[in-house]
């Protein structure tokens, strides 16, 4: 299926100078329209099992008895589906985006023309939790739909009392953040000279620790990475330096469709206590990871970023 995406993502590629041909690109299958769709719900899965595994400990207060009932019996089952569950994509139309049979593991038949509807990776998620409460040998559509958004409700409250890890092999800052950076002072004299002037020497370092996202509460939505970041910098004050070291807890979350940095406004100087701060985060892969740059911005889109390449 050739879509105006895959036409688009060709010429890029091939003005990139990736040396795919056509016919390996289209083999590739990386850049096709219902490519992404397909993507969408196999992260729609990966976030599923991440959602019943996350409610495991939450109370279900609001959900009647029945479902709660049924959630805590069935709970590991349902990990464990979801993660044997294979999709299967058709071209063909059927009335629903997903279709599948009532036993445990059953392939779920999705359909290209009806599931472009789901929109985003919840989504997807919300949907695959449903067709695995199918195959306990649940028939009835109406207490599929509420196992799922019981789930969900009670995933969404959880976010709410303290931020889960939601990994996503695909967020391209949190899989290449954690390390040390140092400032790439050319590049920062051409994109933001007035911080550069200021800046003699900076070193940023990203260490993981899922455990600090306890500490950022009442964000509503999970964390793709959580940790201790360290910043030290050199900076120049008129014949002199001063050196500044800070500390701070940090999650990194999407926000306004960007992956944001957020940490604590007073980096961790008064503990117990986080005032957020958010910073704007762009990460460049390069061909070889020590080539990699990462462009650390304000709290507001508009602002200008700084450069970093991996410490070497
Ligand atoms: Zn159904």
């Amino acid at each position: 299926m050739k879509t105006g995406l895959n036409r688009i993502g060709l010429a890029l590629g091939l003005a990139l100078g990736l040396g795919l041909s056509a016919t390996q690109a289209m083999a590739n299958g990386a850049w096709g329209g219902g490519d992404l769709l397909r993507r969408r719900f196999a992260d729609g899965r990966e976030y599923a099992i991440q959602i019943v595994q996350g409610v495991a400990q939450s109370p279900f207060q609001e959900t009647r008895a029945e479902l709660r009932d049924w959630i805590s019996a069935h709970h590991a089952e349902l990990v464990t589906d979801l993660a044997q569950s294979m999709q299967v994509w058709t071209e063909a139309s059927q009335g629903t985006c997903a279709r599948t049979q009532y036993r445990a593991a059953a392939p779920i038949v999705l359909s290209f023309q009806t599931c472009y509807r789901t929109s985003s990776t919840e989504d997807a998620a919300w949907l695959l939790i449903h067709e695995s409460v199918h195959h306990f040998n649940i028939v009835d559509e109406v207490f599929a739909d509420e196992i799922a958004g019981a789930i969900m409700k009670e995933w969404k409250a959880a976010m709410l009392k303290e931020m889960p890890i939601c990994k996503n092999q695909n967020n391209v800052v949190a899989n290449g953040l954690l390390g040390s950076w140092e400032a790439e002072m050319d590049l920062a004299m051409r994109m933001n000279p007035e911080a550069a002037a200021k800046i003699d020497y900076a070193e940023l370092s990203f260490v993981e620790d899922s455990s600090a996202a306890k500490l950022f509460t009442g964000m509503g939505q999970c964390a793709f990475l959580a940790g201790h970041l360290e910043l030290r910098m050199r900076l120049r004050e008129g014949e002199g330096f001063t050196t500044k070291i800070e500390r701070s807890p940090f999650v990194l979350v999407e926000h306004n469709g960007t992956t944001v940095l957020v940490f604590d406004e007073d980096l961790g100087a008064r503990p117990g206590r986080i005032d957020y701060h958010p910073s704007y985060l762009q990460l460049a892969r390069a061909n070889e990871a020590k080539d990699d740059l990462l462009f650390f911005g304000g709290d507001h889109g508009w602002e200008p970023h700084f450069p970093f390449r991996r410490k070497r």
